[in-house]
């Protein structure tokens, strides 16, 4: 079955982050077939047109990190108000315990809430894997399709625990064999190439100084392989840099470089602390880098030197980072304390709502290793966010997209995912809200307890 039998016009928007598609753009099946300009009508025959004339148009955005079972442990009273180890420490303990069960419904709470703020491509990074645990990518594999979402769920690991003086419990590490087993069978059952690809999968050691030297080696000969993407956390803390150096006798992005990572097929969550020559070389490989200012900012890591990354030839995207540490899912929200962090950083004229925008759909969709979404061009996949301003916090915006950052945006009234709509009045489509908000709180009660 086709996603839009029909030729759809999303007609003539109230704004559009994109100039090229200021009279909206042309969907047919899972494709945009046109963009239109301003006061224009398609050149391609329409079957029907959706008028957007009170919505301002975004292509669909891009999140490039999470942790879905985090939803779970958000504002958890043990954990708040610390740095990222001792913060880590604290809720591993409570992570250790996770059931299938409870990481199905924090997945897809999660991607509903990202649904919700417009949202279209959700990236997973799980490396919690107890026994409890063993099908946890399968489990949000599901819970994605389900919801027509487009994933890129990644396949984490941990292989030092505190007995060989890691961080996490014993109970959540994993031998490598079982990692790189379980990391091709993945590949196998769930990875799609090529455009339009709904589910991908990476291979995602949880941060280098959590996994052994081998298993960071051979995640980069597997991928390599078997052509998928990599990921991970890297120079996130002050802290990490000063382990790694005790650790490994080198900084952070040394010890990526020397174990084969440093690539245009990595993306790394974070990647604050950097030098000037370590961002030159990142750029030279082509690594994506997922800004996560929010997380940033509540465990107090620091400020990513995004517009030099960027600069260097980094793909730059952004994303929510896991919900104990954001702690929400909303990739709208995200986009203005990306602005506003930015504006910290560097200055009002060097950061605008344009360049946020941008890290949030085509700088997401590199991280992701993909030019089909992202954009709103001919050829693109269909997968839009439409946002509305009638409400208070928009009344008198004179610029509807910087409106969307400066306002504080937090809900698309409608999203469209490979030309289906997904969310429709402000809901997500198909799914009982108030039973999952119910069940998922159940689940958050039941891991505390
Ligand atoms: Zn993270």
């Amino acid at each position: 079955m086709t996603a839009n039998a029909q030729t759809l016009w999303i007609r003539h928007p109230r704004a559009c982050s994109d100039p090229a598609a200021a009279g909206g753009v042309v969907i047919r099946d899972e494709r945009i077939v046109e963009a239109v300009p301003a006061g224009a009508t398609p050149a391609t025959p329409i079957d029907a047109a959706f008028d957007a004339s009170r919505h301002v148009l975004l292509p669909g955005l891009v999140n490039t990190h999470h942790h879905f079972y985090q939803t779970l442990t958000r504002a958890y009273s043990p954990a708040l108000n610390k740095a990222l180890f001792p913060w880590l420490t604290t809720l591993y303990d409570v992570w250790a315990h996770l059931t299938e069960e409870q990481l199905a419904v924090a997945s897809e709470l999660a991607m509903v809430e990202l649904l919700m703020s417009g949202c279209t491509t959700v990236a997973d990074h799980h490396y919690v894997f107890s026994g409890a645990l063993e099908h946890a990518i399968d489990v949000q594999v599901a819970a994605a399709r389900r919801l027509g979402v487009r994933a890129a769920l990644t396949r984490g690991s941990m292989s030092v625990g505190r007995d060989d003086g890691g961080l996490p419990p014993q109970s959540v590490v994993q031998d490598e064999r079982t990692i790189l087993d379980e990391s091709a069978r993945l590949i196998g059952a769930y990875h799609q190439r090529g455009d339009g690809a709904m589910t991908t999968i990476a291979l995602a050691p949880c941060s280098p100084f959590s996994v052994s030297r081998e298993l960071m080696q051979e995640s980069a000969r597997l991928a390599e392989a078997r052509d998928v993407r990599l990921h991970t956390h890297l120079a996130e803390t002050e802290d990490e840099t000063a382990y790694c150096e005790r650790l490994f006798g080198m900084r952070p992005l040394d010890y990526l470089e020397a174990t084969g990572w440093l690539s245009s097929r990595t993306w790394l969550a974070h990647g604050i602390h950097f030098d000037d020559g370590e961002i030159a070389r990142l750029g030279a490989a082509g690594t994506g880098i997922a800004h996560c200012p929010s997380s940033n900012m509540v465990l107090g890591s620091g400020l990513c030197r995004t517009l030099e990354l960027e600069a260097a030839g980094c793909p730059v995207g952004l994303a929510v980072d896991g919900s104990a540490s954001n702690d929400h899912s909303n990739l709208a929200e995200e986009m203005r304390q990306a602005l506003l962090l930015g504006r910290l950083r560097y200055s009002p004229s060097e950061v605008s709502h344009d360049d946020v925008i941008r890290w949030a759909t085509r700088g997401s969709a590199g991280c992701l290793g993909r030019d089909d979404i992202g954009g709103l061009a001919p050829g693109q996949q269909a997968d839009l966010a439409l946002f509305r301003l009638d409400e208070a916090r928009f009344s008198g915006a004179e610029n509807p997209v910087a409106a969307l950052l400066l306002c504080g945006a937090h809900r698309a009234d409608r999203v469209m995912v490979a030309g289906r709509w997904r969310v429709a009045e402000g809901r997500p489509l198909g799914v009982d809200l108030d039973e999952l908000l119910a069940r998922h709180d159940r689940a958050a009660r039941a891991l505390r307890a």
